[in-house]
């Protein structure tokens, strides 16, 4: 029987050894940071799913996680709207550090409102770790702690990020070609 076809979108950018090896940097920049102090890591999902179980498995044992299913994309496009933060929160993050974890940083949208949503919890400290970071003017500011990649202003898949829920499990990230553009009426 023929195999499956594995012709995949798009190109690989950041491959999955490149990756890997700058997970275990990361971790280690995080770990130096707040050395014993008691951290907890909020995941956003589902994009971080992966990042942030690599990550985490280099953290020390008394650390929390805690998972946030949080969405703002609708197939390639930002919604400018963030659904999941009105959703029961579990968790205690009075008085706590806290480490966000996402995959992108495109807008800012979604870490900007799952920032100020741990600050009405009254976590003491707030930080932000993402994998990836977009080159663009965002329309929130803000500032990531630890980045592990920046990459142009393009659409891409993998390692959690998905298209249409499509492409999570692929252990690199793959740049899609640009969206064709709408035909001119003109
Ligand atoms: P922001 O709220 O900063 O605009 O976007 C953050 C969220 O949008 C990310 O957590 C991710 O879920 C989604 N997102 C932004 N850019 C991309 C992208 O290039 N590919 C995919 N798959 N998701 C993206
Ligand atoms: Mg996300």
């Amino acid at each position: 029987m023929a195999p499956p076809s594995t012709a995949l979108p798009g190109r690989t950018l950041i491959s999955a050894s490149a990756i890997q090896r700058r997970v275990r940097t990361l971790a280690h920049d995080i770990r130096t940071h707040y050395g014993d102090h008691p951290l907890t890591v909020v995941g956003l999902m589902n994009g971080s799913l992966f990042f942030l179980t690599d990550l985490t498995r280099h953290l020390p044992p008394h650390t929390r996680i805690e998972c946030w299913r949080v969405a703002s994309y609708r197939g390639r496009t930002s919604t400018g709207k963030l659904r999941g933060l009105d959703a029961v929160i579990s968790g205690d993050y009075r008085g706590r550090h806290v480490l966000i974890v996402d995959d992108i940083l495109d807008t800012g949208l979604t870490l900007h409102h799952v920032q100020r949503k741990l600050r009405a919890l009254h976590a003491a400290d707030i930080k932000i770790c993402v994998l990836l970071k977009k080159e663009v003017s965002r329309r929130h500011r803000l500032n990531a702690h630890w980045v592990g990649f920046s990459i142009p202003n393009r659409f891409v898949i993998g390692y959690g990020l998905d298209l249409n829920h499509a492409y999570r499990t692929l252990p690199m990230i793959r740049v899609l070609p640009e969206a064709r553009k709408e035909k001119s009426l003109a």
